[in-house]
């Protein structure tokens, strides 16, 4: 399963809401055609009209163009970072923008986390059945670590006999049985196994704030 990187880059476009009652930096922030573009670690290139890049390192509040160099302003650029950041178009500081490796998609994950989306993670504790058994299995780990690159036994995750169905990008998810083991033992100290990603399905549970209950009232007649 191979999936085009994109690059963390917002087009080249004005994002032009009414900003005929903003100041003029803030104005220009919003109408200029700018690039941006995030380097990681809090810092952004951002490349305007003019074709000359700056670099804003959000954290501190800090842009290499004259505005804010010689006039100390919160210039364009800074603006211009935080209303890509707010609109969702750039990662936030402390994320880094990947291609989920169970759905492909675009996501923004914090640093230290598995390239995996939001939706995709499974976070520990998560009720999860074998699409191969049926078995029921609780999640100890999300890895960001391939099915073609984590060893067990005699081979990969991906060599397992019962996983050669499912793509080697998958990444490893590591699971318990939870009526395996002791009833008070830990689940991280279970015998773990490690699973491809897509291998696994959700239980299906009711949203909590969907749940249709009858509201009793507390004291009743
Ligand atoms: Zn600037
Ligand atoms: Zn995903």
């Amino acid at each position: 399963m191979t999936h085009p990187e994109h690059p963390p880059a917002s087009s080249a476009v004005a994002l032009a809401p009414d900003t005929r009652r903003l100041p003029p930096r803030a104005a220009r922030a919003w109408t200029e055609k700018m690039r941006v573009r995030a380097l990681g670690d809090g810092r952004y290139v951002v490349v305007g009209q003019s074709d000359s890049a700056y670099e804003v390192d959000l954290q501190s509040g800090w842009c290499t163009c004259p505005d804010h160099q010689y006039r100390g302003e919160r210039c364009k650029h800074l603006r211009r970072v935080a209303l890509e950041i707010t609109g969702g178009r750039l990662p936030d500081p402390d994320r880094r923008a990947t291609t989920c490796m169970a759905c492909g998609r675009r996501a923004f994950v914090r640093s230290e986390e598995p390239a995996v989306c939001e939706s995709c993670r499974f976070t520990p504790g998560t009720t999860v059945r074998d699409r191969e058994t049926d078995d029921l299995l609780v999640v100890v780990e999300q890895t960001g670590d391939r099915t073609d690159c984590v060893l067990i036994d005699e081979g990969t995750v991906a060599d397992y006999p019962t996983n050669v169905g499912y793509p080697h990008g998958d990444p490893v998810v590591m699971c318990v049985y939870p009526f395996s083991g002791p009833a008070d033992e830990p689940f991280e100290q279970q015998q773990q196994y490690a699973f491809p990603h897509s291998r696994l399905k959700r239980e299906w549970r009711p949203q909590r704030d969907e749940r249709d209950f009858p509201v009793v009232p507390a004291s009743s007649p």
